[in-house]
């Protein structure tokens, strides 16, 4: 179907444990063995991997739809990604949309940095709130555990918009969630919401949401040809916001979100 045809499907879809994942991930030797690279990391050493599946996949996506990455990544970190994408783009969890061209589309950031103004003080007392727990746990709370850790502001525009936490030891997720866990009893987060994905949890406003860019780029993309069948996948909770505005959801196997739904519908087994 060509690139520019009215009933091309377009098809938005996450990156990072849906297209590929880290080494880590893929437990079994011979997936190992015949993982490409999907993402490199700041050296731009191979960080993350394409299983077979999960390549021959992207390789169907390209041809057949017009394939829109809507990711957590920065914009930075999307230029590290091993995937030609050609259309539009969704980072920092929807706080950019990035278009064919590459450049940020500027109705979107005028949108949100004009939303993000009166986060910014608080950003900055969260993100000071996080370093000084993080630098001596137990002085905040003797029942802390001791585990190092940091907290990064991440930022576009030139302005913040999300803080993300990690342990450095990626097994100490327990400590993790701890430190989460004391951060919401001892901060008011009355309008972020609260991210916890395998070994990071993140601290977003509102207004910083990938189901919010995903209605914004839909209606646009829709106006111009109604009747594109829209495609969704991605694997954890958060994805569901711009997941739930396409005709058809898609999610992997091993995910957060079909772990969720397990839990809920009867006869579902994990
Ligand atoms: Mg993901």
């Amino acid at each position: 179907m060509p690139h520019d045809h009215p009933m091309r499907p377009i098809l938005f879809t996450d990156l990072d444990d849906t297209l590929f994942q880290t080494m880590r991930k893929i437990p079994d030797p011979a997936e190992q063995a015949k993982a490409q690279p999907g993402a490199l990391d700041r050296e731009l050493a191979p960080r993350s991997f394409m299983m077979a599946r999960q390549a021959n996949l992207v390789q169907w996506m390209l041809a057949q739809a017009e394939t829109i990455p809507v990711t957590a990544r920065g914009t930075e970190e999307l230029a590290r990604v091993c995937i030609p994408f050609d259309s539009y783009a969704v980072t920092t969890h929807g706080a950019v949309i990035l278009t064919p061209q590459g450049v940020a589309d500027a109705e979107w950031q005028r949108h949100i940095t004009t939303a993000l103004l009166p986060y910014q003080p608080r950003l900055a007392a969260l993100a000071q709130h996080l370093n000084t727990m993080l630098a001596d746990p137990q002085a905040c709370d003797a029942a802390l555990p001791v585990e190092p850790g940091w907290c990064r502001m991440n930022e576009e525009y030139g302005i913040p918009i999300y803080l993300v936490m990690k342990v450095r030891n990626s097994e100490h997720l327990e400590a993790l969630n701890r430190y989460a866990d004391w951060v919401e009893s001892t901060f008011d987060l009355s309008g972020f919401y609260v991210h916890r994905n395998g070994n990071n949890v993140a601290w977003l406003p509102d207004c910083i949401d990938k189901g919010h860019a995903v209605r914004f780029l839909l209606a646009r993309l829709r106006a111009a040809a109604p009747d594109r069948p829209v495609l969704g996948f991605g694997d954890s909770l958060t994805d569901f916001s711009f997941m739930q505005q396409c005709d058809f959801l898609a999610l992997p196997q091993r995910s957060q979100l079909l772990a969720a739904l397990q839990a809920v519908l009867p006869g579902a087994s994990a």
